[in-house]
């Protein structure tokens, strides 16, 4: 099965994402878990994503399609199907993935776009903490970790609010055409992200059932 999760920033993509790898068993491509492992290695291309990232802005298409590119081509996405969460971001990259998808004989099955107001992403985004092992998302109010531990979590630089601000600004303006593309190719299945985490997975889990 091979999925994309779409949605704002905060709408709960890594965390849904989280849930659909465990119970579908496809490969997770997060971009945005990508360029943080490279920011932490402070590798080449790490350090050139740091500047865009941490003010809010995208990585360039060309960077980024290239990592994602390299990623799908590696042969356990074959055997498993993948899960691609935070691309494609830019009508750009939609395009450039349809024909990396288009070379390699793979086959989009669904596109699921957690839909939410944005008026709850500040609250949700500024209360979101990281395990510095897992990379899991969590919140301090909304889903914390059981056993918390400070010291094991950490605040993502660009969910400060000077930050937050301008992600909003560039998602919302890139993420309509590329949803009206994949809804031209009848992929797209919209949930109610407004919902708690369980009753959100409740809702993907039938929509990817639906799909197989
Ligand atoms: P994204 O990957 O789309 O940026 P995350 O999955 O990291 O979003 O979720 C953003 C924040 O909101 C995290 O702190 C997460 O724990 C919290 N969150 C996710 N889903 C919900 C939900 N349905 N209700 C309330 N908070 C949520
Ligand atoms: P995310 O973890 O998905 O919220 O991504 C964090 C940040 O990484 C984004 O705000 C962008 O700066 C960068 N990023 C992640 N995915 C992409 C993408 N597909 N295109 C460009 N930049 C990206």
């Amino acid at each position: 099965m091979n999925l994309l999760i779409m949605g704002l920033p905060g709408a709960g993509k890594g965390t849904q994402a989280t849930k659909i790898v465990e119970k579908f068993g496809v490969a997770h491509i997060s971009t945005g878990d990508m360029f943080r492992a490279a920011m932490a290695n402070q590798t080449e291309m790490g350090l050139l994503a740091k500047s865009y990232i941490d003010r809010g802005d995208l990585v360039p298409d060309e960077v980024t399609n290239g990592i994602v590119k390299e990623r799908l081509s590696q042969k356990d996405i074959a055997e498993k199907g993948f899960l691609l969460d935070g691309y494609p971001r830019t009508i750009e990259q939609a395009y450039a993935l349809d024909e990396t998808l288009a070379n390699l004989g793979i086959k989009l099955d669904g596109v699921i776009n957690i839909d939410v107001d944005p008026s709850c992403l500040l609250e949700r985004l500024s209360g979101r903490i990281i395990n510095r092992k897992t990379g899991e998302s969590f919140h301090k109010v909304f889903n914390p970790p059981v056993d918390y531990n400070e010291e094991d979590y950490y605040q993502r630089e660009d969910d400060k609010p000077e930050s937050v601000q301008r992600r909003l600004e560039v998602n919302i303006a890139q993420g309509e055409p590329i949803l009206e593309h994949y809804r031209k190719a009848g992929l797209v299945t919209d949930i109610e992200g407004n919902q708690e985490i369980a009753d959100v997975f409740a809702d993907v889990e039938k929509a990817i059932v639906t799909l197989k």
